[in-house]
């Protein structure tokens, strides 16, 4: 939906109200975060609401997408059903909604989903106590989400020793791009100097997600024009600079992103701008954070406006090129 246009879009996609029959989950053929209509939803299991109106829900389904998106042979172990690779996948989704809120809401909720969920039994809480000891090697149903409460009491207690919430997110991402499902969960010992790095490596995990979750409102509201006009007294000035970092390859097809820039004073939204060659940019999505994902199937060069009511700005002279470096 956002940020598509001459091969290039964002890496992960949003359906509403469909008519799946089951709970919230996320499409990775499509790579898509997917909420069915209330009234599809297993009455025995879920309340009828818009799970899409769920912060901590939308979260744990968008965190699927980029868990599989920052290491792709963990994908592929994930969906030919290894219990491991399941686990990690639940249980980092469950620490990441846990994270959101309590980056954006009132501080103390360990529990996911609780709006959503009919039965105590089924709403997991990463501050229970669960260690590798209680690993169950099964691949009985529902079984990944109670092996998933140890990645999400590991988030827990790394919180306890001290990290912040950015932090976190950001190990919890390092972590899952570092794991060689084929060799044991993580190649080296995981030490301070590592976890250092990974908090330089992924600058802005926290600020993506809101952008995601920016497009998921988006498209509940329906799609909105860009603001045109601009050159106003109260336009926002272009960012200082543009710039981003390769995360992965997803499919053996497309390169992907994270992208970031300069936040601008007075802007409430940046939109962002593509080109195949460098020249000709072309308007692919508005975000309300100076960061935003993407994935390329084709060489790209970004470029961002600032917005706000008066209008946006010219284009950043800065510029992001993100040569394709996946697959053909
Ligand atoms: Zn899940």
């Amino acid at each position: 939906m956002l940020l598509r246009s001459w091969g290039v879009s964002n890496s992960i996609d949003v359906k509403i109200n469909t008519t799946d029959q089951k709970g919230p989950f996320f499409d990775p053929g499509n790579n898509t975060a997917v909420f069915p209509h209330p009234s599809q939803l297993p009455p025995g299991t879920y309340h009828p609401v818009q799970a899409q109106k769920i912060d901590d829900t939308v979260v744990h389904e968008v965190t699927h997408g980029i868990l599989r998106g920052v290491n792709e042979k963990l994908s592929q172990a994930i969906t030919s059903g290894d219990p491991w690779a399941k686990a990690l996948n639940e249980g980092f989704a469950d620490a990441m909604a846990v994270l959101y809120s309590e980056k954006f809401n009132p501080p103390g909720d360990t529990k996911v989903s609780e709006d959503l969920f009919k039965n105590q039994s089924d709403i997991r809480d990463i501050s229970e106590s669960k260690t590798f000891d209680d690993f169950v090697d099964s691949t009985a149903p529902g079984m990944e989400h109670i092996n998933g409460q140890i990645f999400g009491n590991f988030i827990y207690r790394a919180r306890q020793q001290g990290l912040s919430i950015d932090q976190a997110a950001k190990v919890l991402i390092w972590i899952t791009s570092e794991i060689e499902p084929d060799t044991g969960l993580i190649i080296n010992k995981t030490d301070e100097k590592d976890i250092k790095d990974a908090i330089d490596f992924i600058s802005s995990v926290d600020q993506a997600i809101g952008a995601i979750l920016d497009i998921v409102w988006g498209q509940m509201n329906g799609y909105e024009d860009p603001p045109s006009g601009g050159g106003g007294s109260g336009v926002p000035f272009a960012p200082s600079f543009v710039t981003g970092f390769f995360t992965g390859c997803y499919s053996n097809i497309y390169s992907l992103y994270s992208n970031s820039w300069g936040s601008s004073s007075g802007a409430s939204s940046y939109q962002v701008y593509y080109s195949t060659t460098g020249a000709g940019y072309i308007y692919a999505g508005s975000v309300s954070f100076p960061s935003t994902p993407s994935y390329n199937s084709v060489d790209a060069y970004l470029k961002i406006k600032a917005c706000n009511s008066s209008g946006c700005s010219a284009l950043s002279a800065s510029t992001f090129f993100q040569p394709h470096l996946c697959g053909g």
